[in-house]
């Protein structure tokens, strides 16, 4: 662990300040994503290098981290189209960190052909927003093996505070999905509560007041309703695009475990309902915007 480059695929709103912490935390980095632009928001620093494509990764990092936007991008970035993905540039003993939030099913399958092939997978998505991935304090919920997740918890320190193992391969995008869809019910509910409450004459922001103060509480109240929704910035750095596949995922476990989902399949009806309406690249808590707009 001591002597290995760590390789960083998907340097967006996450990925970037991922990386600074983990020069921070003096760890020796090399980065790669589609857009060069991202290079600049790096830290200035000797441990970073920035590389032109991501076979660069695979050929010199025994540890390769993925913060990407689906796992669309992820099985065609691994395994390319004929065999032909980075996997095939891979050295020995190369472990991949999934860290983006992406599909359990395919998770359990990637670390099932990585293991065949004698390489290693752990899944480590994250929870805490861009201000937690910033301050180092992200909640990561890690699937996988004791084995390969011990001698790289170092690098979970240095990215989050509370490190949950949940489970085998794919347990942690389970949970990290399962997350968010309890987290976007419970924005969409304040959504329609506040927007009732005001047409009622109720100021929103003492509505959200006694929220926090009762047993109507939870991540939205706390912590979106006054900086993205009722100043209507709506930007938190979530887009609702990535909340909608988050729900998608959820709504698809729920139903593949043959769990009761009917709550489940109405919150992704009406997410993707606000995603088709709001502009392209909309953040997720302009979900409000939305609420208000239909009422
Ligand atoms: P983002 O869109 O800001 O960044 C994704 C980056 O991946 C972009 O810079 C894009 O250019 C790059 N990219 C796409 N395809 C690529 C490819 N084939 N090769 C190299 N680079 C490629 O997304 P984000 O907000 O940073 O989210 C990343 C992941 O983290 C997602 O899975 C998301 O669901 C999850 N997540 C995001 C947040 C958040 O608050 N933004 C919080 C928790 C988890």
């Amino acid at each position: 662990m001591q002597n290995k480059i760590i390789g960083v695929i998907g340097l967006g709103m996450m990925g970037v300040p991922m990386t600074n912490n983990l020069l921070k935390a003096n760890f020796q980095v090399k980065g790669f994503d589609l857009n060069p632009q991202a290079q600049e928001k790096i830290t200035k620093s000797a441990n970073f290098e920035w590389v032109n494509n991501p076979q660069e990764i695979a050929k010199s990092c025994q540890i390769i981290i993925l913060i990407l936007p689906d796992s669309n991008i992820i099985d065609q970035l691994l395994w390319g189209h004929n065999q032909d993905g980075i996997v095939s540039h891979f050295q020995k003993d190369t472990l991949v960190i999934d860290m983006s939030s992406s599909r359990p099913t395919n998770s359990k399958t990637n670390a099932e052909r990585l293991h065949h092939l004698g390489f290693s997978f752990v899944d480590a998505p994250v929870s805490g927003g861009v201000k937690r991935a910033i301050d180092g304090s992200l909640a990561i919920m890690i699937g996988g093996n004791e084995h390969e997740i011990q001698p790289v918890m170092p690098i979970f320190q240095a990215l989050g505070k509370t490190i949950v193992h949940v489970g085998t391969a794919g347990a942690g995008h389970a949970v990290k999905a399962l997350n968010n869809y309890v987290s976007a019910a419970g924005l969409l509910a304040v959504s329609e509560a506040l927007v009732a409450a005001e047409k009622f004459g109720i100021n929103p922001h003492l509505a959200n007041q006694v929220f926090n103060a009762s047993s109507g509480k939870n991540n939205t109240t706390e912590v979106k309703v006054e900086n993205f929704m009722l100043s209507e910035t709506f930007n938190s750095g979530f887009a609702i695009a990535l909340m909608r596949k988050d729900i998608q995922t959820a709504n698809d476990f729920i139903h593949e475990m043959q769990s009761h989902g009917s709550f489940a399949q109405l919150c992704f009806d009406e997410w993707e309902g606000a995603e088709k309406s709001l502009p392209k690249g909309a953040d997720h808590t302009a979900m409000f915007a939305y609420i208000k707009d239909k009422s």
